[in-house]
């Protein structure tokens, strides 16, 4: 873990083992913190912030810090997408692309960094002036998921940094090894002692601490429904700040019109893209029934190609799932559907094969005759499974596409443009796509409505969410107001 600038063991002196879900092998042994640990890193954060030179530091020099972090994450992309391909089990292609990704949100907020020099408004009070500036929040609490371990860390760290707040960082304590590499190179670029601190371990205790204490001023998490309703109830004590990044069960919507063979590709990759562990994932598929039975049959047919194994090798699609937890979770999701009277098509088991054999793997699945009445339909899977809905009409697609408790992306495909944006108006997600799935950048905004979570990453957006907002007003001419005598 790193505190206050040392590299240091837990206090409790536990460790934990980190396994390569491609064949389960011991790949690192990492710190397991305690509370303790984590208290620690929260008081020299606290007093980072009130008592240090940080929060005096310009945007400029906040900004070249965070610029050099880019670079450096460039220099060492290779290293980083081979540590996130141990570790996750994702391609080695998906992970460099990570990598790049990375750079760029370091680089984009570095750019902001300096770029808000605050706001005046008119006063409409005579001889007075009004300004309002953005401050940082102070100490933030961060804690991420397994999926895309840097990537979100990412999201988190380059924005807080950029605007002068101290930080803690927990990873998911199962995929740690990334972001323990980007806080090596965060304290190689010289941001201060105490600045970034990582603390390692489970989420339940760490992470639970970091949504609880009264000196964190912000809590930002991205992970599942569940330990998202426990950080924002501990929240509550200070009503720190929160920000949430949840789950999704995005629609993807085909209308007849579309590009058939595009929209068919991109449907595969919308749902197996990283074995389905994506928040965004297009897991329910929602098809115009004139083109529904054409449109399954050629999913099946590509279904059967797609390659699982190891991350490494360049022929690979897809790796496994991240642990035998959640293969267990995604095996019982195949029973619900089945048990719902939903068709399996294709899929529904573990893959045979030597270079699969060790892995939690599980094969790419598709479910027809769904839906939105059943579990497997509405409930986020996080695997490998696409469920099937048809529909006749236009506010038939809208009502299927929006009638789920997430509300974090979904897709639109259709050669009829104004009937897309038509369309795409009336979903309610954070990011919708037309004619594609899956694409963000690190200068438009990411975020759910309804319960995919609260606030944005990303985008002008992200940056705001780690400032407070101070209106300073200025009277240029008091006077005794003459009440008391
Ligand atoms: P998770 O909720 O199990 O864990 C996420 C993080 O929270 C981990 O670091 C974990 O240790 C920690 N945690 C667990 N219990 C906690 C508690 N009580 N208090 C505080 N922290 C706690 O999620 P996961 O299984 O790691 O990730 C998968 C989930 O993340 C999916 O639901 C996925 O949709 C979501 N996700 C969302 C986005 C997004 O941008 N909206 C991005 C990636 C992942």
């Amino acid at each position: 873990m790193f505190i206050n600038g040392e590299w240091i063991d837990a206090k409790h002196g536990e460790t934990r083992d980190i396994i390569n879900p491609f064949n389960q092998d011991v790949i690192a042994n990492v710190a397991e913190g305690t509370k303790e640990d984590v208290i620690e890193a929260i008081q020299v954060a606290r007093q980072t912030f009130d008592e240090g030179d940080w929060r005096k530091s310009t945007g400029l020099e906040r900004g070249k810090l965070v610029v050099r972090i880019a670079e450096l994450i460039e220099r060492d992309k290779e290293e980083l997408a081979e540590l996130e391909t141990l570790d996750t089990g994702k391609t080695l292609t998906e992970s460099l692309q990570d990598m790049e990704d990375i750079a760029e949100v370091f680089r984009f907020y570095g750019g902001l960094a300096d770029k808000d020099g605050g706001e005046i408004i008119e006063s409409p009070i005579p001889n007075s002036n009004s300004k309002v500036v953005h401050e940082p929040v102070g100490v933030c609490g961060q804690i991420t998921p397994w999926n895309y371990p840097l990537l979100q860390a990412s999201w988190k760290l380059a924005p807080a940094i950029a605007t002068g707040n101290t930080l803690i960082i927990k990873p998911s304590a199962i995929t740690p090894l990334t972001t323990i590499k980007v806080t090596e190179l965060i304290e190689e670029a010289g941001v201060p002692a105490g600045v970034v601190n990582l603390v390692l371990g489970s989420g339940s205790k760490l992470g639970q601490e970091l949504a609880e204490n009264y000196d964190v001023d912000l809590v930002s998490f991205t992970g599942g429904m569940e330990a998202g309703r426990k950080v924002m109830t501990a929240a509550t004590g200070n009503f720190k700040k929160v920000s949430l990044e949840l789950g999704g069960k995005n629609p993807n919507v085909v209308f007849s019109d579309a590009d058939f063979d595009t929209a068919v590709d991109q449907a595969l990759n919308a749902v197996f893209f990283h074995a389905g562990q994506v928040c965004s994932a297009g897991a329910r598929l929602i098809v115009e029934d004139s083109i529904h039975d054409t449109f399954v049959e050629e999913l099946i047919r590509r279904t059967k190609n797609i390659k699982l194994g190891n991350g490494f090798h360049s022929s690979t699609q897809s790796g496994p799932l991240i642990s035998q937890e959640h293969l267990d979770n995604v095996v019982n999701y195949v029973q619900i559907g089945k048990d719902e009277g939903a068709h399996l098509a294709i899929g529904g088991a573990r893959p045979q094969g030597e270079e699969v054999k060790d892995g939690f793997f599980f094969e790419p699945t598709i479910f027809t005759n769904c839906d939105s009445s059943m579990r497997i339909v509405q409930e986020e899977t996080f695997g490998p499974i696409l469920t099937v809905e048809k529909f006749h009409s236009e506010p038939e697609a809208i009502q299927l596409a929006n009638d789920s408790v997430y509300g974090l992306a979904g897709a639109v495909w259709s050669e009829d443009i104004s009937k897309a944006e038509r369309v795409s108006n009336q979903l309610r997600m954070g990011t919708v796509w037309i004619n594609d799935f899956h694409t963000y950048f690190a200068q438009a905004p990411w975020g759910g409505y309804k319960a995919s979570g609260i606030g944005r990453e990303l985008g002008k957006q992200g940056i705001e969410e780690y400032t407070e907002v101070k209106h300073i007003y200025r009277n240029t001419k008091p006077e005794p107001l003459g009440w008391f005598g």
